[in-house]
């Protein structure tokens, strides 16, 4: 259990927020946005493993793979922030591409 103090220092450290793309969307979720204060190869690694996201978890067990789309440098404030915005298919590349390629050939 981290104190309160551990938490406001961890909120002010720099790291890197990250955006995964699921390969097929599990229920209603196709991306997970995360924060990662080392290295982001390492973070997902970890996920890969099963470690740490419940999400990320139960999708790797379901069968799916998820790719790295895009990454921030900032806080777990910046995180929060993006989480709260809830916007994550207009944040990622893939998801912007697919959705200019559909309106292409409509
Ligand atoms: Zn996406």
């Amino acid at each position: 259990m981290a104190t309160k103090t551990q938490v406001q220092r961890r909120k002010a450290v720099a790291g890197t927020v990250y955006l995964l793309h699921f390969s097929t969307p599990y229920k209603h979720a196709k991306h997970y946005l995360g924060w990662t204060e080392g290295a982001i190869e390492e973070r997902l690694m970890q996920h890969r493993a099963g470690q740490d996201a419940r999400l990320l978890q139960v999708i790797t067990e379901a069968g799916l793979t998820f790719r790295l789309v895009r990454t921030w440098e900032g806080t777990r404030c910046l995180e929060r922030q993006l989480k709260n915005r809830h916007e994550a298919p207009r944040l990622c590349p893939l998801c912007c591409a697919q959705k200019t390629t559909a309106a292409l050939a409509a």
